[in-house]
């Protein structure tokens, strides 16, 4: 009896990627790590929840960067079998008139309480099938649109297939972490019509699934909402017009888009933060669209000077991360004295990498995250000059990068190349260090370790950002655009600092000149005379970041709103 009230899962949440752990490349970046510090939270706080993915055999890849910055991708392999334990179960889904196989491998994400949340990673890899869809839960990201859809049926259909296997049959809430797996509408469309002994889906079919399904939009970057056109629709789901002639599947009557089925099909929307949520409702408009803005998982990416730190002072921290607020009465020599013990793990590991060797003794600003345009990791770099000034003036500093460019991204590629070019031309003034094959494990360190996390998008279009939250709890404090999270987090001069008045740039403006202004002026005037000048009201500024954004820009208290606002009310 007791098994059974423990293995029910009242929330499924699908993603398209998790990041499980620094060995399993099953993720690419903030998407795949906001679902692992999810499930992560869920584990912690016992809510019933059974997460679904598809396994990557060959992973996203590694990154290489050659001596002139061009990133080279190498296979990111890993070896199933030492995390995960396969499941008997095997579920069919037809893929353009073909039968792919699916089995199941699983993953328990234990809470801190013992309480575990089960991850399912479809598979099919498996003889039955044939050698090309093999490969179809290969590679993350990877292939053609074709390849893509496939893959998005084989998660929402094959997803919600394998779950019934398993015999969760009383799952309330389908969370959809993306448009990747809105196909799983389908799925419950047809469930919904053969419990009426009904061959074809009707309206009233459409109503009860919108009743069970919550949808988290992630960006209102154009690339980032999956559409496929009706023929390739039709060829690879099927001659399904009882579906694709259903109220707000199609959009525009001949185009599937991802993002519009989800929105169309779900009892709850929400986007990332509050900002993203209004800019949802402006893109997406005739739908409510709520916010919850992100957070990431405090115990995962707090480092271990930090976490001693907490367990002496805060000792319920874990459970509570609300707790996190009395941080003010942590003594200011200790504060520093753990940031100072990341600092030296993070720049012993850049000699090890690089060779260089960084000082500690000097500021370092930490950039790291995809290698995407609108991020605008070179903003840094628009006035050397003028940078250079700075460093000799206001005082020195130093600048460690890291962040994969996505494999077909050319620009996000030539962005790492203006990087490297900026830091060979200034070698001889401020040192400035990228690191290769940005991970969870590089992420956690380097957030931890600079002094100064800087954020540079280009509003609206950083819906959340999460590493910034992750230097927060390490006690570094943000310099960042007014975008995503950091709207909410900004306290000036308190939590650190904002880079412009969070308006899009004048489109003319191909410099992005005055956000680059505000950044130098920022740097000069206001963080490095602090920095050196007073380090007491510096460590306040860490101890500020821990206590008013650590305490509340976390996946605890994301996930209670979820709970109070999306899984279990309706
Ligand atoms: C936290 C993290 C991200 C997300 O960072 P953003 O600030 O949202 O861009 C991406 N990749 C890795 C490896 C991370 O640890």
């Amino acid at each position: 009896m007791q098994e059974l009230l423990i293995e029910r899962r009242s929330v499924a949440y699908f993603s398209m990627e998790i990041g499980i752990d620094e060995k399993i490349h099953t993720y690419s970046g903030g998407l795949g790590i906001l679902a692992g510090d999810t499930i992560r939270s869920a584990a912690d706080l016992k809510v019933p929840m059974i997460a679904v993915t598809l396994l990557y055999r060959k992973g996203y890849f590694h990154q290489r960067l050659g001596e002139d910055g061009w990133q080279h991708e190498e296979p990111a392999p890993w070896a199933v079998e030492e995390f995960m334990q396969e499941m008997g179960p095997r579920v069919k889904v037809t893929v353009h008139d073909r039968t792919v196989h699916l089995r199941a491998w699983k993953y328990e994400v234990r809470g801190i309480t013992g309480f575990s949340v089960p991850v399912i990673f479809l598979d099919a890899d498996l003889p039955e099938n044939s050698e090309w869809d093999r490969t179809l839960t290969d590679y993350l990201y990877g292939g053609d649109d074709y390849y893509r859809l496939c893959q998005e049926l084989l998660l929402g259909v094959g997803g919600i297939r394998m779950l019934r296997q398993l015999g969760y049959t009383d799952v309330r809430s389908f969370h959809m972490n993306e448009g990747h797996a809105a196909l799983l509408t389908m799925e419950l469309l047809d469930e919904e019509a053969k419990s009426a002994g009904r061959e074809r889906l009707m309206e009233e079919d459409r109503k009860a699934v919108q009743g069970k399904c919550v949808f988290t939009t992630h960006t209102i970057v154009p690339a980032g909402h999956d559409k496929f056109p009706m023929e390739m629709a039709r060829m690879i789901i099927g001659q399904r017009d009882d579906f694709f002639n259903l109220e707000g599947v199609l959009h525009d009557g001949h185009t599937l888009n991802m993002t519009r089925l989800a929105l169309n099909l779900s009892r709850y929307v929400n986007g990332v933060a509050k900002r993203h949520g209004e800019a949802s409702r402006q893109l997406f408009t005739g739908y409510s669209i709520n916010s919850i803005t992100n957070g990431v998982h405090a115990a995962t990416w707090i480092s271990e000077p930090f976490r001693q730190l907490y367990d002496k002072y805060i000792p319920m921290w874990q459970k509570d991360n609300f707790s996190l607020r009395y941080a003010l009465n942590i003594p200011k020599t200790e504060v520093w004295d753990a940031h100072m013990q990341a600092k030296r793990k993070l720049l012993d590991f850049v000699r090890e990498q690089t060779g260089t060797v960084l000082d500690e003794n000097v500021l370092t600003i930490g950039f790291a995250r995809r290698a995407a345009t609108y991020k605008r990791g070179d903003l840094l770099f628009q006035d050397l000059e003028r940078l250079k000034g700075i460093a000799s003036g206001a005082g020195r500093f130093q600048v460690i990068y890291a962040g994969k460019a996505h494999p077909r991204d050319q620009g996000g590629k030539e962005l790492i190349q203006r990087i490297f070019r900026a830091k060979d031309v200034l070698a001889a003034d401020i040192k400035i260090v990228y690191l290769e094959d940005y991970s969870m494990k590089l992420g956690a360190m380097i957030t931890a370790g600079v002094d100064i996390w800087l954020n540079t998008p280009e509003p609206p279009m950083e819906a959340s950002g999460t590493s910034g939250m992750k230097a927060s709890l390490n006690g570094v404090p943000n310099l960042s655009v007014l975008d995503g999270w950091w709207i909410e987090g900004h306290i000036e001069g308190l939590t650190g600092w904002a880079i412009g008045n969070g308006l899009p740039e004048n489109p003319q403006d191909r410099n992005h000149s005055r956000d680059a202004a505000s950044l130098y002026d920022k740097l000069e005037r206001t963080v490095l005379p602090l920095y050196y000048q007073d380090r007491e009201r510096f460590i306040d500024v860490m101890r500020y970041s821990i206590a008013i954004n650590g305490s509340f820009f976390n996946t605890h208290r994301m996930m209670q709103e979820y709970v109070l606002n999306a899984y279990f009310s309706c």
